[in-house]
């Protein structure tokens, strides 16, 4: 077995979609007994909760988006009666909007997945700089790092020298917090006089909450030696994936279902196709089926070379509101970076446009400098796009040095829907 949290880690793949039919319908069941809202959802369905068989069935219930939990919290304060009326509820957490977050201690290893395949453990010494104020996250990144062992520092958010202190006089084995603070702590240990590497014990990092930026993840890793790796969740339904040793996309906690889904109609998109992330948390406390991240990614099903049989994300994306959607297929922000910064040597531009109900796709393209072979660079251009994007391009046209500025936008939508 590899070296995994617990054996669902590394369960056959229909073992796991048969373990999550059940608690889907398991949760089901009790939301219909134990919430009004549940109870309301089905009878405006017109349907009874245990039609819903299959993971297929699943996808007829609507998507609850942030802003949709916000107005079932005000109408039925405080938890929109999505909670179980008789459960025993350790603590509230509130984040903005206000949203109020009856905490899931059933599910007390949260995170703890995710610290186990950083290699964190028993014998660590882990500052933790996530705000333990109000919000979830100080509390729970706490709690799954006890679940493994580890001996954690509530360091919160306390100022950098306290932090460089903490870490000096703890021997602090490894960080958790966002990539951007931990950077600030660095400069500021630097700045006190000390040689980051040298001087002190850190050797693992684990970020939430900010994506991490390959160039800042570089100079951790070669400059501070620092191993680091990505968590990603939200706070309405907790820990949802993480990063292996392999970090080569997050695996899917088993605690979650989650799914990908077309937010213009609520359904699965296919395998491989970007979409926004849905995840449904099993629990038996607050029973949010399909919350909307908001967040645009896509699945990996291919297995992982760690042993982990979970399906992995492909890192974020990006905001849904953010990407332009063409023939149906999500093109973000994130993507064309991705394509600016191999394909550097020259400006693009995306039109997207519409003829006779088609969208058509068409990229101009100006290198920088003259007497480039633009039938190879075409070539390269649409294939490297196509892996990138997973959408064919429909026109290809050579701009004149000079016509695009970099401060253009990488995408322009021109349709009209009238
Ligand atoms: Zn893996």
């Amino acid at each position: 077995m590899a070296d995994c949290y617990d054996y669902k880690e590394c369960m056959p793949v229909e073992e796991r979609e048969r373990r999550h039919s059940l608690q889907i319908m398991e949760m089901l069941k009790a939301g219909y007994q134990k919430s009004s809202r549940i109870r309301k959802m089905f009878t405006e369905l017109k349907m009874d909760h245990s039609e819903i068989k299959t993971l297929s069935d699943f996808e007829k219930l609507p998507v609850i988006s942030r802003g949709k939990l916000i107005e079932f919290e005000m109408s039925e304060p405080p938890y929109g009666e999505l909670n179980n009326r008789d459960a025993d509820v350790d603590r509230i957490f509130i984040s903005p909007g206000p949203v109020y977050e009856p905490h899931l201690s059933e599910n007390d290893n949260l995170w703890a997945r995710a610290y186990y395949a950083a290699g964190i453990g028993k014998g660590d010494v882990v500052l933790n700089a996530f705000s333990y104020h109000m919000v979830a996250a100080g509390l729970t990144f706490h709690g799954g790092l006890r679940h493994i062992g580890a001996t954690v520092i509530p360091s919160g958010t306390s100022s950098s020298q306290l932090q460089v202190q903490l870490i000096r006089d703890l021997s602090v084995t490894a960080y958790t917090g966002t990539p951007s603070f931990l950077m600030i702590i660095i400069n500021k240990a630097e700045e006190m006089g000390y040689d980051f590497k040298k001087d002190f014990r850190m050797r693992r990092a684990c970020f939430a909450a900010e994506p991490l930026a390959p160039s800042l993840r570089d100079k951790f890793e070669r400059e501070y030696a620092i191993d680091t790796y990505q968590m990603y969740g939200a706070t309405e339904v907790g820990d949802v994936s993480f990063e292996c040793k392999k970090k080569k996309g997050w695996h899917i906690c088993e605690e979650v279902l989650l799914e990908i889904i077309d937010p213009a109609t609520g359904k699965r998109v296919p395998t491989g196709t970007l979409g926004e992330v849905v995840v449904t948390r099993f629990n038996n406390i607050f029973f949010l089926f399909r919350f909307g991240t908001g967040d645009l990614s896509r699945v990996i099903e291919s297995p992982c070379t760690c042993g982990r049989t979970s399906f992995r994300l492909d890192g974020i994306a990006g905001r849904v509101g953010d990407a332009v959607k063409v023939r149906g297929l999500f093109i973000a922000p994130s993507q064309l970076n991705m394509i600016k910064e191999k394909f550097n040597n020259m400006r693009f531009q995306l039109l997207v446009s519409r003829t006779s109900h088609e969208d058509i796709l068409t990229v101009k393209l100006e290198p920088k400098e003259a007497g480039i072979n633009t039938v190879s660079l075409e070539e390269k251009f649409r294939e490297h796009f196509k892996d990138v994007c997973t959408i064919r391009i429909d026109r290809l046209e050579f701009l004149n040095p000079g016509t695009l500025r970099d401060d253009d936008n990488l995408i322009v939508d021109q349709r009209e829907w009238k």
